[in-house]
């Protein structure tokens, strides 16, 4: 039977090219299948399968010019029923709805695959950093903030950074938010400046927690870091961080890509050099000892690990069968399109999931925010510690549900969290 219910679902997985990219499509044909092969209920199918809180503000600026301009910005609270909603904010011009509402459904099944006590929620504003000054982009993030005022708080709804947004941008709807309360609320963010009660360890979290699957993830093929060849996309907080530890820990970091094309050294690339390169040239490129490579050919260099960082829908139906990775270890949010899913099955690939690989940020925001509930700061050695045990038992769990259920790590990540979710639903109860 599951057989038939998969071949369904994958006959409806074969999307026109926008439908393969919409990431919200995405999401609920991983949710559609993980749901089907759990037997889920058909009310609580409807509860999770939907958004629980869409919120669209339209926040008046006045730019540095004298003009006024008026931004759109989206919060999308996907679930509470495992504790506050919790899940970043982007800026960037593209930023849609959809997108968002998917981004939000994944921190939920996140937060359940590392079961820490949240939902899942995401934020974007659709404006272009690039081309606003830090007291426009102040502005918005207060006007944002404060249109949100009543939907967001440490018990509520709690934000964090994303792309575009940083430590800094956090400081100010910390500030914000407590203006309106009348005292001083940390913990109604995370990933904010460690002065401001930022955690030790979150800015290396997202990166160090692909570590730690990466090392489990080898176990399962008797390989050694050292004997691993490594193919980084995105050389950003996770990219960047990715590779410095991985390097750190032994693994030859032979390719690093990033937009203006990649850089190759098959003996393994000295990260913290490329690093001081970069900052020094602006771009990756010209490295001593290395060779430059176009960034498309660089993603299909024969690996042991590929760890796509940089954006969603990279691996699609169109190049899925030209990656020649053994292990898939997906640092950013969505990097697989659910069609390539197929693909990568088929060929034997050994994913790690992004709502388990990338959750190492998501698992530090939980240690922030308790620490700024409690006012009392761990060290980054427990940071660490901590972290480290939450996600090798969160692997172990992902990969006995597959063994256990014959289907792959992702579904398996996605059935794991769904079954969390909805028992949390179903001891609640339905307020009416
Ligand atoms: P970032 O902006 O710090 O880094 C992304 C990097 O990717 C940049 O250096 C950018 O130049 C590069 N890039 C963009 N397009 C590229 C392309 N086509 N080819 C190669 N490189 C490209 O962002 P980040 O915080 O590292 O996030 C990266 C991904 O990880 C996103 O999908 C994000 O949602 C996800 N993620 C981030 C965190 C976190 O804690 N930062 C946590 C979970 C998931």
């Amino acid at each position: 039977m599951w057989a038939e219910v998969s071949e369904m679902i994958l006959e409806e997985a074969t999307p026109s090219t926008d439908q393969e990219l919409n990431p919200w499509h995405a999401a609920e044909i991983r949710f559609d299948e993980a749901a089907e092969r759990l037997g889920l209920d058909d009310g609580l199918r409807k509860i999770l399968r939907s958004p629980a809180t869409e919120i669209t503000v339209h926040i008046p600026v006045q730019l540095d010019d004298g003009r006024l301009e008026v931004f759109t910005g989206y919060r999308v609270q996907h679930s509470i029923a495992r504790g506050p909603a919790k899940g970043g904010i982007r800026f960037a011009p593209d930023v849609t709805l959809d997108e968002v509402r998917a981004l939000a459904s994944w921190m939920t099944w996140k937060c359940a695959v590392v079961n820490i006590p949240f939902g899942g929620a995401k934020g974007g504003v659709v404006c272009d950093p690039s081309v606003l000054s830090q007291g426009e982009l102040e502005r918005i993030t207060r006007r944002y903030t404060a249109e949100l005022i009543d939907f967001i708080g440490p018990e509520r709804d709690v934000p964090a950074p994303d792309m575009n947004t940083n430590e800094q941008t956090m400081a100010w709807i910390m500030d914000t938010y407590s203006m309106h309360k009348r005292s001083t609320v940390t913990a109604v963010v995370t990933g904010k400046p460690f002065q401001l009660g930022g955690s030790r360890g979150r800015r290396e979290a997202t990166g160090r927690g692909c570590m730690i699957v990466a090392l489990q993830a080898l176990r399962k093929f008797g390989l050694e870091p050292n004997e691993t060849r490594v193919v980084i996309q995105g050389f950003g907080n996770v990219g960047g961080m990715a590779a410095k530890l991985m390097a750190r820990a032994g693994f030859k970091i032979v390719c690093v890509i990033e937009v203006d094309g990649a850089v190759y050294n098959p003996h393994g690339l000295d990260i913290p050099a490329l690093m001081a390169h970069r900052a020094e040239t602006g771009s990756i490129l010209d490295f001593k000892e290395a060779e430059n490579l176009p960034r498309e050919e660089a993603l299909y260099l024969d690996c042991d690990i590929l760890l796509p960082a940089a954006k969603e829908n990279v691996i699609t139906s169109h190049n899925a069968d030209r990656i020649r990775a053994k292990i898939l270890c997906e640092g950013a949010n969505g990097p697989t399109t659910a069609a390539a899913d197929r693909i990568l099955e088929e060929r034997k690939i050994f994913v790690v999931p992004d709502i388990l690989a990338n959750a190492g940020g998501v698992t530090v925001s939980y240690f922030e925010w308790v620490q700024d509930r409690e006012g009392f700061f761990w060290n980054e050695q427990l940071v660490n510690g901590r972290l480290e045990e939450i996600m090798v038992n969160s692997f172990r769990d992902v990969v006995a549900y597959a063994e256990k259920h014959g289907v792959n790590n992702r579904t398996a990540a996605y059935m794991l969290a769904l079954d969390r979710v909805a028992f949390a639903i179903k001891l609640r109860g339905i307020y009416a």
